[in-house]
């Protein structure tokens, strides 16, 4: 195990459609020797400052094939839409008095919260508690940053059963206007096999609620932007 960021992590390889950065540490490492937060504070500087990118799909993904290496893509194709989401009435990721907010909710942590996500796709979602919109902005001095990676894999061993190089979730972070939720949202993408057998008998009871939730309009839509709600009920994911 490594205790240190090797500089090689942050030289990208540029790709057709944006940038690909290869580390040989794991998530895991990386938070278990506290550099997540230099690395991704030095990550996030070198794709907005040295790369100007600003709209951006933001990756991790672990290595299939050698143990502990991960790789952080960020997707900035130009067929994005150029306007930014305006914001919902309510930020169900602030408001978590809020009945959607409620039924979701798996746990909280002194910085952020963990929760289903709210449309009933196969992943959790780790929020940081303050509403901000984008990586750079969680903070250093306060260890925000850090804990946010830290809670990030201690939901990720508590809720998956038994994760490794082969079955870890997919992660990923919108930016700009590639977002249709405002609050900085990491998406935990997990596998068919850990959504169905672990993940839908745990939480069994909260998933039937939000299914049932989801039915009545009225009582979500403020959670979402007009363009946003519209498209899940033609979707089916909202409504009857
Ligand atoms: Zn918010």
């Amino acid at each position: 195990m490594t205790s240190s960021i090797s500089s090689k992590w942050l030289v990208p390889d540029k790709l057709p459609n944006g940038l690909k950065f290869q580390c040989s540490t794991s998530l895991g490492n990386l938070v278990s020797t506290n550099c997540a937060a230099l690395f991704f504070r030095q990550l996030v500087k070198c794709v907005e400052e040295e790369h100007n990118l600003i709209n951006y799909h933001f990756k991790i993904q672990h290595h299939r094939k050698k143990t502990d290496h991960m790789e952080v893509f960020v997707f900035a194709g130009d067929d994005q839409t150029k306007q930014e989401a305006k914001s919902a009435a309510v930020c169900s990721s602030c408001d978590v008095e809020h009945e959607l907010s409620q039924t979701t909710l798996l746990s909280e942590q002194k910085y952020t919260y963990s929760w289903l996500d709210s449309r009933n796709r196969p992943k959790l979602i780790l929020t940081p508690k303050r509403h901000i919109e984008r990586l750079c902005e969680l903070n250093d001095e306060n260890g925000e940053i850090e804990a946010f990676w830290r809670d990030a894999v201690e939901v990720i061993d508590r809720e998956c059963g038994n994760v490794n190089e082969l079955n870890y979730p997919l992660l990923a972070i919108n930016h700009g206007t590639f977002r249709k939720h405002a609050h900085l949202h990491l998406k935990i993408d997990v596998t068919k096999d850990i959504w169905e057998n672990v993940i839908i008998p745990r939480h069994r009871d909260k998933i039937n609620r939000l299914k049932q939730l989801l039915k009545q309009v009225e009582l979500v839509k403020d959670c979402f932007t007009k363009e946003h709600l519209e498209r899940e009920i033609q979707k089916g994911v909202i409504g009857n």
